[in-house]
């Protein structure tokens, strides 16, 4: 994938005054990583930044600090991101 220069500002989770937005959640994303083709859709869309890139443009999850929102596996065009409930 060719990449570009840019100039941007990435705002990085931590911990507010209500905890880790980790602990809202009652659902929780898991990634096939079979089906993933490294489109970067899902980092790009996540509200608290809790999608993590790899070096080589592979994605996992904060779980400390991703809320459960599913926007990551609404945006996936591969649907390699299933919402499952929490234990
Ligand atoms: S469920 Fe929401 S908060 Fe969690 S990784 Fe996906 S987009 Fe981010
Ligand atoms: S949106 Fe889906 S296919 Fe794209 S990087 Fe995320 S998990 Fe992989």
């Amino acid at each position: 994938m060719e990449r570009y220069e840019a100039d941007t500002t990435i705002s990085y989770p931590c911990v507010g005054a209500a905890g880790k937005t980790g602990g809202w959640r009652d659902f929780k994303p898991v990634i096939d990583q079979s089906n993933c083709i490294k489109c970067l859709r899902c980092w790009a869309y996540c509200p608290e930044g809790a999608v993590l890139r790899g070096e080589d443009d592979s994605v996992s999850i904060d779980y400390d600090y991703c809320k459960g929102c599913g926007i990551c596996a609404r945006e996936c065009p591969k649907k390699a991101i299933t919402m499952e409930r929490e234990d």
